[in-house]
């Protein structure tokens, strides 16, 4: 079976898989025999969870140039790992990591990149990604013509799933020849997020987000979100306007979000937002304006005031 090559970061949760892992470890399983390269150290746990997902062989390196932010370090190990295992695939997230690291990859192995993919198949033998196009108005086939192809997975487009049967992952150190030019960057300080209780934007199944028509307040939202366990959103306008921080942006200058239900709230629906929300699976949308173009693509609306309907909504939701 061809090699499925899956890099796991272990910069900001050692010896734990990040949810958008599982995904990609499922859809590796699906296309071939999947393998996991690993920044960082394996402990005993990081290995059974990776089994768990049915991986057989684990490549993984405790350098510490991987030990950081960076991502050209991260790239060469990837790079390396899978001309090691002559894989047929390289799956990475589709954050700027992820990107970034996809862009070098396909450099250094002159592999194709295929972004934005929602799932993968094989046809005789062939794999095929479907990717998300045009704001994620369409979905196409693409295959890339080089031996190697290298595909950044957005999230939430898979379900994760355990394998039927557990594997004991064989787990190989390697040593990786860093390029002069991936040591050119250091960290030479870092500025810790104030922990909010939420969950990361992209990892979250349900997303509410607010725009302008939050005018200022954004109250209402964060205690919507809070009853939901979600996280929380922004249009640019609202972001612009210094009512919420910048990294809470959705769309296409902002995050790329695909969660089970997208709540949008007071958001005109732009372009611009849709291309980072309108692959959710079920959109509500609440509005005061019935003619807004954020009812053209929500599963459900709500037409009225955003201040009296989301108060019923959480008192709704807490009397439940
Ligand atoms: P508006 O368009 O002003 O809409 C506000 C909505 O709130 C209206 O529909 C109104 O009816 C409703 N409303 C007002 N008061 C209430 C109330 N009390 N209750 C209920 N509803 C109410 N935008 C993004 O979001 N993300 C991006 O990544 C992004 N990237 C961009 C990149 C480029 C190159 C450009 C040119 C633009 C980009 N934009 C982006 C901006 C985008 O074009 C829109 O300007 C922006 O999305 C509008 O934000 P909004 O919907 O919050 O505001």
């Amino acid at each position: 079976m061809r090699a499925i090559v899956v890099f796991i970061d272990q910069v900001d949760v050692p010896g734990k898989l990040h949810p958008t892992s599982h995904q990609l470890l499922t859809l590796a399983r699906a296309a071939g025999e999947p393998v996991a390269v690993v920044a960082g150290p394996v402990s005993p746990e990081l290995a059974a969870d990776l089994g768990a997902y049915g991986v057989t062989r684990v490549l993984h390196s405790e350098q510490p140039e991987l030990a950081d932010y960076l991502v050209a370090p991260k790239a060469d190990l990837v790079a390396q790992a899978a001309a090691a295992v002559s894989a047929a695939a390289v799956l990475v997230d589709n954050g700027p990591q992820g990107k970034e690291i996809a862009a070098r990859v396909g450099v250094a192995l002159n592999a194709g990149v295929i972004t934005d993919a929602v799932a993968v198949d094989s046809d005789a033998g062939t794999l095929v990604v479907h990717k998300s196009v045009l704001a994620g108005s369409y979905t196409v086939a693409a295959r890339a013509s080089s031996a190697v192809v290298v595909i950044s997975v957005k999230s939430h487009s898979v379900e994760a799933a355990l394998a039927a049967e557990a594997t004991a992952p064989a787990v190989e150190s390697v040593e990786v020849a860093f390029a002069p030019s991936s040591l050119g960057a250091r960290v030479v300080q870092r500025t810790p997020r104030a922990a909010s209780g939420r969950p990361e934007l992209e990892d979250a199944r349900i997303v509410v987000a607010g725009g302008r028509g939050v005018d200022g307040d954004f109250g209402p939202v964060e205690e919507l979100a809070d009853v939901l366990g979600a996280a929380v959103g922004a249009s640019r306008a609202a972001t612009d306007a210094g009512w919420i921080a910048h990294n809470a942006q959705v769309g296409q200058t902002g995050k790329k979000v695909a969660p089970q239900l997208y709540i949008s709230v007071g958001i005109s629906g732009a372009i611009q937002q849709k291309a980072g929300m309108q692959t959710s699976k079920v959109i509500v949308a609440v509005n005061k304006d019935s003619e807004s173009p954020i009812f053209e693509i929500a599963d459900f609306g709500i037409v009225g005031d955003l201040f009296k309907v989301l108060p019923q909504a959480v008192e709704e939701i807490k009397r439940r």
